[in-house]
């Protein structure tokens, strides 16, 4: 029998990893997705409405433990509205209404003291105008809302491409960032529980190409002395000044010796996927640990490396014949771009594990959609 119920508002390939992580722990999940083709479907029955809607909510609360999600972009309110009703939501609204919207994000950020790329606020021709004056260029305007994967995003490299760059994102609220010369991009999963322990994975190194990720280096190679332990303690300050539980990821820029903050995403996130193979506790179960009040687990780690499989899946028995791989096909309809899964790559040492990956991505950007 199930000691525990978890409720997953979303049920794509997170909810589904978040869903399967659960059952060996004794839990049960159930999820509540706005769409009836949820990929989560194979590891937990989905109740399908509008994630808005009260009674929907109410009835999926009644049916779990505590409530928590797998994308950003849950209105806030419905956490918020469980939360009043006296349902254990994790992480809470707060979190979320930081992280969507960039704005808030990066004041955040900074009142903590964590540095970021130099930004602006763009709520139209005029102040976009003075942000290019006080920013200068090139610099990248991102609507404050619903931007993911580089989606609402546009690179300004030249003052007169001004004029038709806030009509282009659709004259929404934006802010504005000078562009960063990076040398490369990390990011850092942690994970806080009930109690306020917190366990941190090792800063891994993220590719990415039209703003989308395409392979993860778990843990990122040349780390310099004392960057993992700040970027620790920033994420510290991130979790208690939210008081979050849950896994919450932050993503980075790294220029020289400094980190800038680029985002969070309050959830568990896919540069943490090579954690089921590649770290004692995966991502996904040590969200359901901290969401359930149960110890964090070990996040000791092994050379590690995760390709993203978009559009296509690739010929399965190629990707196969690899070894130290493993595939997870996510069982979502095949489209253009889609996060249709992802491969795992492990190795007895680093080296090999880039030489086995750099075989995995000749086979995926052979084969890319
Ligand atoms: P985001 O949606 O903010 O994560 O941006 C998607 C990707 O665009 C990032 O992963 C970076 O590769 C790139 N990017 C975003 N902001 C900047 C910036 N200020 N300077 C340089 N590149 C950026």
């Amino acid at each position: 029998m199930a000691q525990a119920t978890l409720g997953i508002l979303g049920g794509g390939q997170l909810g589904r990893m978040l869903a399967e992580a659960a059952l060996p722990l004794g839990v049960r999940c159930v999820v509540f997705d706005d769409s009836s083709d949820s990929c989560a479907a194979a590891y937990a029955p989905v109740i399908t409405g509008d994630l808005r809607d009260q009674a929907t909510l109410l009835e999926l609360a009644s049916q779990v433990d505590v409530v928590s999600f797998e994308f950003e972009n849950v209105p806030a309110d419905s956490v918020a509205f469980l939360r009043e009703r006296g349902h254990v939501v994790h992480p809470g609204p707060q979190a979320l209404l930081t992280a969507q919207d960039r704005w808030n994000e990066k004041r955040f950020f900074r009142d903590l003291g964590i540095q970021t790329a130099p930004f602006a606020r763009v709520d139209d021709a005029a102040s976009l105008q003075l942000a290019i004056d006080q920013l200068g260029l090139p610099a990248v305007l991102k609507a404050r809302r619903l931007g993911y994967d580089g989606k609402g995003q546009l690179f300004l490299a030249h003052p007169e491409q001004a004029d038709v760059a806030l009509p282009t994102l659709g004259n929404v609220p934006c802010i504005l960032e000078r562009v960063v010369t990076f040398d490369r991009e990390l990011s850092l999963v942690s994970a806080r529980s009930v109690n306020g322990d917190i366990v941190h994975y090792p800063l891994v190194e993220n590719r990415h190409a039209g703003g989308v990720l395409r392979w993860t280096q778990a843990p990122a190679q040349g780390v310099p002395e004392g960057m993992q332990r700040r970027a620790e303690a920033a994420a510290v300050q991130v979790l208690e000044a939210l008081d979050y539980v849950g896994v919450l990821a932050i993503e980075w820029f790294q220029v020289g010796d400094a980190l800038l903050a680029n985002e969070m995403a309050p959830r568990v996130h896919n540069s943490g996927h090579w954690s089921i193979e590649g770290a004692a506790t995966s991502q996904f179960e040590n969200h359901v640990r901290a969401v359930l009040g149960l110890p964090l687990g070990s996040t000791e780690t092994r050379p590690c490396a995760m390709v993203n499989l978009l559009g296509v899946i690739p010929d399965r028995k190629a990707l196969l014949s690899v070894p130290g791989v493993r595939l997870h096909d996510y069982d979502k309809a095949p489209r253009q771009g889609r996060k249709l899964g992802h491969v795992t790559v492990t190795g007895p040492d680093m080296p090999t594990v880039m030489e086995r990956t750099r075989r995995v991505r000749e086979i995926v950007e052979g084969t890319a959609g």
